[in-house]
């Protein structure tokens, strides 16, 4: 785990169900009901108990963040953010995906937790071109951890070693 200078920004590669952080950020679609993905993962590695307090939620509009208890994970709590589906860039993509990890982190804050760890929002199933969502994650992070002292650490996680690479090279140029 690399800490970038003063940032409170680390990166690693790995399995997001297995991190013991405050909360674990879920990459998760509008009905909140599971589905492929991370969001397969979470709710398998969770158990029943996160699918139950997703249905009593009912939904998350595109863009926020619902937060549930953490079920048999490692992790205390799990948000779960809805990236926007990547159609051509101009139907507000850019913004979506900002503020899916911006209204994650500030329910983080809200709910005192210090750690969190995200995914890759949106660049999954859903096509957003990675490139794009690394700046956007990086700026939404870094725009939060400005102006709040409040998280401790923002761990970005990768699954596959080519988008770990990716991020690596985004934090290493701005960093
Ligand atoms: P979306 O529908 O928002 O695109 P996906 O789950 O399809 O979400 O993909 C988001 C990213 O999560 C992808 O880069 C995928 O490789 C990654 N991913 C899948 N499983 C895990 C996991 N267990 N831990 C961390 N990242 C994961």
């Amino acid at each position: 785990m690399y800490m970038y200078k003063n940032t409170r920004i680390t990166l690693i590669k790995g399995d997001i169900t297995k991190l013991q952080v405050d909360a674990i950020v879920n990459a998760a679609n509008n009905r909140l009901l599971g589905g492929g993905g991370v969001d397969g993962a979470i709710h398998r590695a969770g158990g029943i108990d996160i699918l139950n307090a997703c249905k009593e939620i009912g939904g998350c509009p595109t863009g926020e963040a619902q937060i549930t208890i953490a079920g048999n994970l490692p992790s205390k709590k799990v948000i779960h953010t809805v990236g926007p589906i990547y159609k051509d860039g101009n139907n507000n993509e850019p913004q979506l995906l900002y503020n899916a990890y911006f209204n994650s982190l500030k329910l983080a804050e809200e709910n005192q937790l210090k750690t969190i760890a995200f995914p890759s929002i949106s660049t999954g199933i859903y096509g957003y071109p990675i490139e794009e969502a690394v700046d956007i994650a990086i700026k939404a992070v870094r725009d939060f951890i400005d102006t709040s002292s409040s998280i401790e650490e923002v761990v970005f996680v990768l699954f596959s070693v080519e988008d770990y690479e990716i991020y690596e090279r985004k934090l290493e140029m701005i960093f």
